[in-house]
């Protein structure tokens, strides 16, 4: 699905975007395992001509990122996330436990079906500009994770900080269960969309939101 001339939303279970910039692409998250095959045939069929530069990652839990196995063998783009998030995704550490119970039980299962960490090239910092998208540390879902805006478009990517239904007219808050911390995930939420003035919500989940000022109006009135 196309978002933007330059921006692709790749099709799947689990969103990634493929943006398209002069010389070459960048991802923003990868999925899962099985996602890679749905990423490297966007790039193919929309941007034949430009290399897969870098990989941009929003949190270090597993459907964000194990798509990272197939494309780091294939492009070795360079990968980037947040400091605070570098440690889950080189696995040097465990990511904190979360509240819920479910999510919890979910943690273990992840770890039983976890790989063994991916290399991270790059680390940015709230604010930093990294190929042409401004960094936002929304910290609560995980320490380190991270919002990024397009820069020219106004396009916000925010993998699981916010949510959206399945007709890309409602906005979620965070999912509880996932959180480690839910009441700063939440106020993270709120932080984002009082900050950022988007042109297209593109959340890890959910569709789209196109023109998103009245769910944005709605959700802070709602949550803030
Ligand atoms: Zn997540
Ligand atoms: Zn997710």
């Amino acid at each position: 699905m196309k978002i933007f001339e330059n921006i692709h939303l790749v099709p799947g279970p689990i969103n990634s975007y493929l943006i398209e910039r002069e010389n070459h692409c960048v991802l923003i998250d990868t999925g899962m395992s099985k996602s890679a095959k749905s990423i490297i045939n966007t790039l193919k069929s929309n941007f034949p001509e430009k290399p897969l530069e870098a990989v941009l990652l929003t949190h270090a839990h597993m459907d964000h990122i194990a798509g990272l196995e197939t494309l780091g063998q294939l492009y070795g783009p360079e990968v980037v996330c947040h400091e605070s998030e570098k440690p889950y995704i080189i696995k040097s550490a465990k990511l904190p436990p979360r509240e819920k119970f479910f999510g919890r039980a979910m943690g273990i299962f992840e770890k039983l079906m976890s790989h063994s960490g991916y290399t991270v090239d790059r680390i940015v910092v709230d604010g930093e500009v990294v190929h042409g998208l401004k960094v936002y540390h929304l910290p609560g879902h995980t320490p380190g994770t991270i919002a990024l805006e397009d820069m020219e478009t106004k396009a916000l990517f925010c993998g699981d900080i916010v949510n959206s239904n399945r007709k890309g007219n409602v906005l979620l808050p965070p999912k509880r269960m996932f959180a480690i911390d839910y009441d700063q995930a939440l106020k993270a939420s709120i932080k984002m969309l009082q900050i950022s003035k988007p042109s297209v919500l593109l959340p890890g989940h959910g569709k789209p939101i196109i023109n998103p000022k009245d769910v944005i109006t709605t959700y802070l009135e709602k949550y803030s």
